[in-house]
């Protein structure tokens, strides 16, 4: 195996990136004007055109039992009433109580009208206050979704023009070219020659057809280098005919966090449309957790037919070739024991939880669950673009420490993520509670654990 990015360029990237992400607020152009009725109907008509039959039953039916305040991180990290998950939806309700509800007529004289500040106080509660994880979801008595429609909270706010500065920035940047961070196609293609450099063999890009689109992202190209590499290595191990794009690289989907619909649907069109130009058979999408939704339930959506590809995680992809023989990993002795963190996306959303367990165990590794492992997994505190926004800092930092703790009791000496967002909020947690637990890539474990080729093996 190949060290693609040795500990201390990881480091080196990791303040740099760190510090990139840290500069948004002060080069994010001040937000385009607008009066505050027009925020309050754009607000108002959102809610409107999302609030379906679903939506409205369940905002009727809570009883308002409080299980849904015991399964979010935010809560429990702050005691603040003010983050139970169901009251992020208040404003909404409100909404709903005036204009749809059939007792709307006595609403109108009793429920008072949304205003523009209630849109702006909104923000940290369904920005800041939510990854959209979906663990209270699994515990409401009276099964009321409430991330999707948190979901739908963002979208409106996207409309009102009220989004955090950090997430308008890269919903615009994104709007405009499809990059983050600058990570454009130079810059894709300069951190392909240099894996083909440190790794010892031609990657292929830019084929025309190929059974597997591997697509990375631009955490990835900048920061977690060794994501992208360890999947790259194992594909090439494996002899599968996979490409990666210089037109269509990039996984992340800011439109999808921020609530900007638009932007998030033709992100994923034209990955959709590249992947389809191809022939791909698999799409793998990087270890970014909301990469995977946006692509898994977007792509048929954003083409309007289905599409002729299977969308997977790398840990799912690399997890079911372990699991059905098509890939052996060469079992390392490991005296420390490993955790794993469950990607809320990939995990509880996707269902993706044998994939790496699998893996993990093909390495030889002892691995002490944590607590709340597999669909009933804590959040690591950053999901959702949270992990830039700056003044959110506190309540990351709350949920990084529930999740934390588990860790650590677990005994374990590491910890395995496959997801960008978790590891830097982890990574960030850690510096800033001077922890100093090693978290690493699942792609990189996969990598660094492939059989050695006879050269390798005689050296
Ligand atoms: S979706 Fe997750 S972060 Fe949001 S309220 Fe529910 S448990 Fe909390
Ligand atoms: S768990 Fe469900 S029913 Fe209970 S308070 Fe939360 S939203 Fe209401």
């Amino acid at each position: 195996m190949t060290e693609v990015v040795t500990k201390d360029e990881l480091g080196e990237a990791f303040a740099m990136f760190y510090g990139m992400a840290a500069a948004i607020g002060d080069m994010v152009e001040p937000a385009p004007e607008m009066d505050d009725a027009e925020r309050v109907q754009r607000a108002k008509d959102t809610f409107l055109h999302g609030l379906d039959g679903t939506f409205a039953l369940q905002l009727d039916v809570c009883v308002h039992c409080g299980a849904c305040a015991e399964a979010c991180q935010f809560y429990i990290g702050t005691e603040d009433p003010a983050y139970v998950p169901v009251r992020k939806l208040d404003l909404m309700k409100r909404v709903y109580q005036r204009e749809l509800s059939p007792l709307r007529w006595l609403h109108r004289l009793t429920t008072p009208e949304i205003t523009a500040d209630d849109l702006r106080a909104q923000q940290t509660l369904v920005y800041d206050a939510c990854t959209m994880c979906g663990r209270c979801n699994l515990v409401c008595p009276s099964g009321i979704n409430i991330s999707e429609m948190v979901h739908l909270n963002r979208e409106a706010l996207a409309a009102a023009g009220l989004m955090p500065d950090e997430l308008r920035f890269m919903d615009d940047g994104q709007a405009a070219d499809g990059t983050i961070f600058g990570a454009d196609a130079d810059l894709f293609r300069f951190r392909i020659e240099d894996l083909e450099q440190r790794l010892g063999f031609a990657i292929p890009v830019d084929k025309e057809s190929a059974d597997v689109l591997l697509v990375t992202s631009g955490l990835d190209i900048h920061l977690f280098r060794d994501a992208t590499g360890g999947a790259i290595e194992t594909l090439t191990h494996m002899g599968i005919d996979y490409t990666l794009l210089s037109d269509a690289y990039e996984g992340a989907n800011f439109g999808l966090l921020s609530g900007d619909v638009k932007v998030q649907k033709e992100l994923t069109r034209k990955l959709t449309e590249a992947a389809i130009r191809i022939g791909a058979k698999v799409v793998i999408v990087p270890e970014c957790g909301h990469s995977f939704p946006a692509l898994r339930w977007g792509a048929a959506e954003s083409v309007g037919k289905p599409v002729p590809f299977d969308v997977m995680t790398v840990s799912e992809y690399f997890g079911r070739a372990v699991m059905d023989g098509r890939l052996t990993l060469e079992p390392q002795k490991h005296e420390k024991p490993i955790a794993l963190h469950d990607p809320c996306k990939v995990g509880r959303w996707g269902g993706v939880f044998d994939e790496p367990r699998a893996i993990l165990k093909a390495c030889g590794y002892d691995l002490h669950e944590t607590d709340s492992s597999r669909t009933y997994n804590f959040c690591c505190g950053g999901g959702a673009g949270n992990f830039l926004i700056e003044r959110a800092d506190p309540l990351k930092r709350a949920g990084y420490r529930v999740k934390m703790n588990e860790i650590e009791k677990t005994g374990a000496e590491s910890l395995v993520v496959s997801c960008g967002s978790c590891r830097m909020n982890f990574e960030v947690g850690k510096v800033k509670a001077g922890d100093t637990m090693p978290v690493e890539s699942l792609a990189a474990v996969i990598a660094a654990h492939l059989p050695k080729t006879p050269k390798e093996a005689a050296e």
